[in-house]
């Protein structure tokens, strides 16, 4: 006799496909059955310490009781309402904090549907004000940095790394993009000005076919788990004012203090033109995401051909993706949250120091509440998590990359206990 949780494998393994996954030899899934806090559980019963928080967006944990409240709340109300023509408390009350938080120069503020919606917007955004503002159908390209990584629809895969991205798969479709090396002077380390070069040179040359420069700020995520030096974007700042180029931070992944600060341009004190925000805003509850600009921008946008930004999804602005975006961010503003995220970068530096010592271990690094094992060869995904469901625990491994972003609300012992074990994982190479 086959069991529930069989015969939702079975089902879950012939229909439905999970991200980047070969319907001729799919990857293992887990089935789970609910969560709270900082655990997973399975359908087994087997819980798992969540080092992932879901793709950096469950940062307050799962099934978190003011934002459960919030959510019922919300629903009892209004779930969903268009936002052609009607708004609403929620969305209001959400676009004054984020601008409390927001770099200073942002004023106008687009909800979108996810991450990668958002860099669509981001990216319209810049060619309507680029046209708008030189009167030239030529500015409309973009330039960024390799190892990137920015989303998966057609325009944000465009500006994913070239190489690693999903170039090869989509071939002439995308559109051709200006790329630039990854800078390789370190977080933390010395700043070497020949990693500014070919961005300059680029910029000197090809200004007039260029509306933005796109990057991560600080921490390059999904493309290489890279954390390089806030110089790099000060002097992106400096070129983008002297070319007349638009400067897009994708603060989706850095984010509501994944990297120590509320967020990442903060490490280096300048401020972009447009910034796309995901992930965390909702506490990892609901898809929603946001792209705030300058009102320099906006109007410019508004002044050309179109006069107005052309993107109107049909869940923009949802009611109930906004009064929890305002909870999760009322949660933030009550906590220290510097000092929590730089407790979790001690406690995470401390145990995973150890890593360096293994031979397979290529580098290690740690920036806030981000923490990433470098390894010398690709990870077989399917055999590590095996190894981290028997242990109990959960990492996702990606390439080279054995990462962790644990929710906020992780506690010492959990946190020495997901090191340890990931430690101890890759310590013998036959688990990956
Ligand atoms: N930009 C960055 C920096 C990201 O890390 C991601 C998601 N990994 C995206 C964009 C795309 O977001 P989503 O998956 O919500 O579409």
């Amino acid at each position: 006799m086959k069991t529930d949780e069989t015969l939702h494998s079975c089902f879950d393994r012939e229909h439905l496909w999970h991200p980047y996954t070969s319907t001729l030899d799919p990857l293992p899934t887990y089935v789970v059955d609910s969560a709270s806090g900082i655990r997973i559980r399975l359908a087994d019963g087997t819980e798992l310490i969540d080092g992932m928080s879901s793709w950096w967006c469950m940062i307050h944990g799962y099934a978190n009781e003011r934002l459960n409240k919030a959510a019922s709340a919300q629903m009892s109300k209004v779930s969903h309402v268009m936002f052609g023509g009607l708004t609403h408390s929620p969305a209001i009350e959400l676009g004054k904090a984020l601008l409390e938080v927001a770099p200073p120069s942002m004023h106008n503020i687009f909800y979108a549907d996810s991450g990668s919606v958002a860099v669509e917007v981001a990216m319209k955004m810049a060619v309507q004000a680029a046209i708008s503002a030189s009167g030239s159908h030529k500015k409309t390209n973009f330039a960024t940095i390799r190892s990137g990584y920015h989303g998966d629809t057609w325009n944000a895969m465009s500006v994913c790394d070239p190489v690693t991205g999903m170039h090869g798969a989509f071939g002439s479709a995308l559109p051709i993009r200006f790329f630039v090396p990854q800078p390789k002077s370190r977080f933390g380390g010395e700043w070497n000005e020949e990693d500014i070069r070919p961005l300059a040179e680029l910029l000197e040359s090809k200004a007039d076919e260029i509306a933005a420069v796109i990057l991560e700020p600080v921490v390059q995520g999904a493309g290489g788990m890279w954390f390089y030096h806030p110089q790099y974007l000060r002097e992106a700042r400096k070129l983008c004012d002297r070319y007349g180029v638009l400067l897009i931070f994708d603060e989706i992944a850095t984010g509501f203090w994944r990297t120590g600060r509320f967020f990442a341009w903060e490490h280096a004190g300048v401020e972009p033109d447009i910034m796309c925000i995901g992930k965390g805003l909702t506490a990892g509850y609901l898809t929603m995401s946001a792209v705030l600009t300058t009102q320099k921008v906006a109007d410019t946008i508004s002044r050309g051909e179109a006069g107005v930004l052309m993107h109107g999804p049909t869940f923009m602005g949802n009611p109930l993706s906004c009064a929890i975006a305002l909870e999760s961010l009322k949660m933030l503003r009550e906590q220290d949250m510097a000092a929590k995220v730089a407790h979790i970068e001690n406690v995470m530096s401390e145990e995973l120091a150890a890593a360096r010592a293994l031979p397979g271990v290529a580098d290690v690094r740690v920036l806030g509440s981000i923490g990433v094992v470098e390894v010398k060869r690709n990870v077989d995904v399917g055999l590590f998590q095996k190894e981290c469901v028997r242990r109990g625990v959960w990492i996702r491994p990606f390439g080279k990359n054995v990462y962790i972003m644990p929710p906020y609300i992780i506690s010492d012992d959990d946190l020495r206990t997901l090191c340890r074990e990931l430690i101890s994982i890759i310590s013998d190479e036959r688990n990956y």
